[in-house]
């Protein structure tokens, strides 16, 4: 799903070597970590993989597909294949929880018909499908992050990149968050998390990829925290 050859990321002016020679593949339908100090290359690599930012060196491909070859208008097109979630989940406060995830349909072009089906399935998937006519200042912090996985997975991405997604999250609503992103995982999603939550990644475990200032220094299978 994901493939990194010897991946170099070094932003211009400061100079900064993001990611140093990074190879490393994800297969498809695996829920990996990606752990590492600020600054280790975390954000960069999650950038690269949405062609927000091109490698220096090397090359990234997706789904086999190399991201030089989606060029100008193809852009888009490999972002909609690709589910995002943020630590600011950034719902639309005027919006509830049915509609900002059917948003993410509209958006894409789906026809409206086909909107109640998905949007409910998506809702039920995070556990909210009783929750579809809050507002998000009606929900708790970990409910909106859950509404902004199933906006996020609507679509059918079959790869979501989650960035620090329990960042603003008190423990219990981080285990629901991770519990949420598991199920995804089971629907046959393939999951990147980054994060910095030490207690979740020993708890839940699973393939876990630490960075150290840019480059690849572990790979433990069946995860553990160990910067
Ligand atoms: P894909 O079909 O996406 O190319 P692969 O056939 O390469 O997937 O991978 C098959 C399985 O091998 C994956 O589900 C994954 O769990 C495992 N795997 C692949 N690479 C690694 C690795 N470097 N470390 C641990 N497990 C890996
Ligand atoms: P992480 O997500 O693990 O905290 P980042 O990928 O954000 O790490 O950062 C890796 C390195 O690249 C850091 O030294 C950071 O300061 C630098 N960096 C990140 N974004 C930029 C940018 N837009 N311009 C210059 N340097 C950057």
């Amino acid at each position: 799903m994901i493939d990194f050859k010897h991946v170099t990321l070094e932003y211009p002016v400061t100079r900064t070597l993001a990611l140093d020679d990074l190879t490393m593949h994800v297969g498809k339908g695996e829920f990996v970590y990606l752990v590492g100090h600020s600054g280790a290359g975390k954000s960069s690599f999650m950038n690269l993989v949405l062609k927000r930012a091109l490698p220096t060196r090397g090359e990234v491909r997706i789904a086999g597909e190399a991201l030089s070859r989606y060029r100008g208008r193809r852009t888009p097109l490999l972002r909609r294949r690709i589910g995002t979630v943020f630590q600011d989940n950034l719902l639309l406060d005027h919006l509830n929880a049915y509609d900002n995830v059917a948003f993410a349909l509209r958006v894409i072009g789906v026809p409206q018909r086909d909107w109640p089906s998905r949007v409910t399935l998506a809702l039920r998937t995070v556990g909210l499908e009783h929750k579809k006519y809050a507002l998000p200042v009606q929900l708790s912090l970990g409910e909106q992050q859950r509404v902004a996985i199933a906006r996020a997975i609507v679509s059918n991405p079959p790869l979501l990149l989650a960035d620090e997604p329990t960042g603003n999250l008190d423990p219990d609503n981080s285990r629901e968050v991770l519990k949420v992103l598991q199920n995804v995982n089971l629907r046959g999603t393939t999951v990147v998390v980054a994060t910095h939550a030490r207690e979740l990644v020993e708890t839940f475990r699973h393939r876990t990829l630490t960075l150290r200032k840019g480059k690849l220094v572990r790979d433990d299978p069946h995860g553990g925290y160990s910067l």
